[in-house]
């Protein structure tokens, strides 16, 4: 650093930046992006349609209370308006709750390992980190991180299904944790991967938020409706939550493109949830290809899957993109890979053949 340059939060060095899923290396062989959780299927007309026409005033800033997509989620969720707070992207509402909840000397708990995002947002607040590591079999370990809350615990995020193994928290357990957490404690129920879910002992995070002050809800509009490049999420909170995440709010941090493609995406929900139900039967094909093969794959109600792999993470990773797919490793751990397009995830089944 040169002697003019600006002085830096000593420590913000010490943080890791965000690691987006590989691209698809340009002019190689690799087709399909199966790293990063996205939607496979191209924006519906209508949607494309709305994006188009707001595209025409963007020398305009956005409305800024989103007043038009929040009153359509009011009324989708059945919750007062002032309840619903959005954001650039879930990530970004994840990041205000944080941010209004712990500071240094604060503890944040959550499940390890989990969405990656979490870890850092924690620590740019300068709150700690309590990791808790998941059960054997990759599922969150409820009752040790209720046994890990602390006098200087703030926040708690439970990821329902969890980034990067796809496993679930049911009903029964969720509730038992719930009921071991302090009123003054926020649970943040992160369910980026709700649309995805079909074991019915999954319980809706909203009709927990119902009935729990503490317990606020994340959701995206990035995976089941398709907008991961349009920047939008949301939470279902009470109040004083709420009214922290107006005020945290990055002013104009959803863009008009955003929000009426999102209006425009709650309106074609069923076509858009149609998409998400083929992905579920891809996600099955998926799974049961690489249990025949031999594989040890958790029962995962995401639209990825999760390989544990150990040292042989990055060779693998290396392997599918030799074969035509990019996939997520985790060095040391395992690979997540989204499921995509038939022929997408049939190269990813044919590269992990392979592989044993
Ligand atoms: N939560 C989880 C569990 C995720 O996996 C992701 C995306 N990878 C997000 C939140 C953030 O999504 P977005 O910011 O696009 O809404």
């Amino acid at each position: 650093m040169s002697e003019t340059s600006p002085k830096l939060r000593a420590e913000l060095e010490g943080i890791p930046t965000y690691k987006p899923g590989k691209p698809a290396a340009a002019g190689g062989p690799v087709a399909y992006k199966l790293s990063s959780n996205e939607n496979p299927y191209p924006p519906l007309p209508g949607v494309m349609e709305s994006v188009t026409a707001a595209a025409a005033s963007f020398n305009r800033y956005p409305d800024m209370a989103c007043t038009a997509l929040m009153n359509e989620l009011s009324e989708r969720f059945a919750v007062p308006v002032s309840h619903v707070s959005t954001g650039t992207g879930s990530v970004g509402v994840a990041q205000q709750l944080i941010q209004a909840t712990a500071g240094p000397g604060d503890e944040v708990i959550y499940a390890w390992r989990s969405f990656e995002a979490y870890p850092i947002i924690t620590q740019i607040s300068g709150a700690t980190s309590v990791r808790v590591p998941l059960t054997p079999g990759d599922v969150h370990d409820l009752d040790a991180m209720a046994d890990a809350i602390t006098d200087r615990t703030r926040l708690i995020f439970v990821c329902n299904p969890n980034n990067p193994t796809g496993t679930v928290v049911r009903r029964a357990e969720l509730e038992r944790f719930l009921d071991r957490v302090p009123g003054d404690v926020l649970v943040v129920l992160d369910e980026a991967y709700r649309e995805f879910i079909r074991d019915p002992e999954v319980p809706d995070g909203v009709e927990l938020y119902r009935e729990r002050p503490n317990v606020c809800v994340l959701r995206t509009f990035s995976k089941a409706y398709g907008l991961a490049g349009l920047r939008v999420g949301f939470a279902i909170a009470h109040e004083p939550v709420a009214a922290a995440l107006r005020k945290t709010a990055v002013p104009f941090g959803v863009s008009q493109l955003a929000q009426d493609a999102a209006i425009a995406s709650l309106r074609a929900e069923d076509e858009l949830l149609g998409r998400v139900g083929s992905l579920v039967c891809e996600r099955n094909r998926v799974v049961e290809g690489l249990r025949a093969q031999g594989w040890t794959v958790p029962e995962t109600q995401a639209n990825f899957v999760w390989l544990r792999l150990g040292e042989r993470t990055v060779e693998f990773a290396a392997a599918c993109e030799q074969a035509g797919v990019v996939v997520r490793p985790f060095p040391g751990e395992g690979v997540r890979v989204t499921v995509g397009e038939a022929e997408g995830n049939d190269i990813f089944l044919k590269a992990a053949e392979g592989f044993r």
